[in-house]
């Protein structure tokens, strides 16, 4: 039985999907594409995957959805501040479109290096103005909506479910700092549903009040409903949506639904840098690309992440990651080992392992406890049906297990490093252990010429550029 904890409830719930046939229809709050994601973004796409990846594991279908926010953000959670994109497109000395563009296909090559799977359906944003215009329309119509000098506001006293998803009572909200003052609102934790652009502002479309823009949180309501349906099962996005993101997509919805829109909600916890915020406006942030150029592969990274439960905080720091690197190497060396054992495994032994990790993931995806098995069941006599087995879980952890080579370092690649370079790596690997140490280093001099360095380190070896 699939548990999985709903942050609405604030419980484990047996997940029982909406449709008989299995199919598992599912959100995810998508990036913001005005700067390069970085890995604190990255970790909560690598909890959506092990979501969707435990999900077909465990015999489900799925309809995924992503938006890609290629409208400005403003700088503030609330509706004030300057739009984000706009902020870019002027430094950048680029259009938003290009900006957009440029991000969002790294956006895809960094998932793709991570293993991420990419949801059934992307949708952009600026591809559905008509529809988010068509919902603010309809809010209005039904009463929720009004019509301030700025934009368009959501009431939020004629919602009176409004904060059940964060549990912050109203009137916390309006002692909080969070929510800025603008003496046109009705109430203070009202939210724009469409901002009436200034002449200068950088995107803007018409509509039935003049030019403007649509607020961020009618993007995933609109988009949500248009793709799923009225009702479906997940909706996922990581903890700092929790309190005004989504709180204000269930207001939008169930007004306009008049009921509930989304069987579970899910959230990953946050990625901390050296205990503090990450964040890209804070500008301390790291790219999957960077940590492979420090000699960290995407693997080492992924295998970083799940280690931790994902309602847990993670602290990252490169001791950690570099830690993790050294495990995952020595996880694949082990491997490796079962990969070439033509011994076979008793099925009572096999049976156990296949039921424990299903438990685990099962229990509201534990990662971290399925991977403690793994390593377990490496330390069983030497035996293919062990290796296949762990190539089955790697469905779900998604660590190129099939890639596990003699040297503990995932074959045959090395984030990015061409072909030739691995090849003269491996060719060194072989040359020490032939004890040919005049070739090694010949060979260490050739890959340094051609501009990477070789490092050994225990079980294998990493290759910089
Ligand atoms: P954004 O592009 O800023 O909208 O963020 C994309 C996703 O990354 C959202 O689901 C955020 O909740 C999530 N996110 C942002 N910062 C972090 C972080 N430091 N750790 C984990 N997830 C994050
Ligand atoms: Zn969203």
């Amino acid at each position: 039985m699939l548990k999985l904890y709903n942050t609405l409830t604030r419980k484990k719930e047996e997940f029982k999907p909406l449709s008989k046939s299995g199919l598992v229809k599912m959100y995810s709050c998508g990036p913001t594409v005005y700067n390069y994601a970085h890995i604190g973004n990255m970790r909560t796409y690598i909890f959506m995957d092990i979501l969707r990846r435990t999900l077909k594991f465990e015999g489900y279908k799925l309809k995924g959805v992503m938006n890609i926010t290629d409208v400005g953000h403003l700088t503030s959670d609330g509706d004030t501040g300057e739009d984000k994109m706009q902020q870019a497109a002027e430094k950048l000395q680029k259009s938003p479109y290009e900006i957009a563009e440029i991000v969002t296909v790294e956006f895809f090559k960094d998932l793709a290096r991570l293993n991420i799977g990419k949801p059934e359906i992307i949708v952009k944003a600026t591809d559905h103005i008509a529809d988010m215009l068509d919902y603010v329309i309809k809010l209005c119509e039904l009463g929720y909506g009004y019509e301030t000098p700025d934009g368009i506001y959501f009431d939020i006293a004629k919602f009176p479910g409004y904060g059940k998803l964060s549990g912050i009572k109203l009137d916390e909200q309006k002692a909080g700092a969070r929510v800025e003052v603008n003496e046109y609102k009705r109430n203070a934790s009202d939210f724009a549903l469409w901002k009436k652009a200034e002449p200068e502002h950088i995107m803007q479309w018409d509509s039935p009040w003049g030019k403007g823009y649509p607020g961020w949180h009618i993007e995933c309501s609109a988009m949500s409903s248009k793709y799923l349906g009225k009702l479906f099962d997940i909706h996922t996005g990581g903890v700092d949506h929790i309190p005004i993101h989504h709180e204000n997509e269930i207001a939008q919805s169930e007004a306009l639904e008049g009921k509930k829109t989304v069987n579970t909600w899910m959230h990953g916890e946050f990625m901390l840098f050296d205990n503090g915020k990450m964040s890209k406006s804070l500008g301390n942030t790291y790219r999957v690309a960077e940590l492979a150029e420090k000699g960290y592969p995407p693997m080492a990274f992924r295998f970083f992440c799940l280690n931790a439960h994902y309602r847990k905080r993670l602290n990252f720091t490169f001791e950690g990651l570099a830690a993790s690197a050294t495990a995952y190497e020595r996880l694949l060396a082990g491997l490796y080992q079962h990969k070439i054992s033509a011994e076979r495994a008793p099925k009572a032994v096999l049976d156990k392992y296949a039921a424990d990790f299903s438990a685990a993931i099962s229990d509201d995806l534990n990662i971290p406890y399925a991977l403690g098995l793994l390593f377990t069941m490496l330390k069983e006599s030497k035996s293919k049906d062990i290796y296949a087995l762990a190539l089955r879980f790697d469905g779900v952890f998604a660590l190129d297990l099939d890639k596990a080579a003699a040297s503990g370092v995932a074959a045959p690649e090395n984030f990015d490093i061409p072909e030739e370079i691995t090849a003269l790596a491996e060719k060194r690997v072989k040359a020490k252990a032939l004890k040919d140490f005049a070739g090694a280093d010949a060979l260490r001099k050739e890959i340094a010429d051609k501009g990477y360095t070789v490092i050994d380190v225990p079980g294998g070896y990493k290759i910089n550029k």
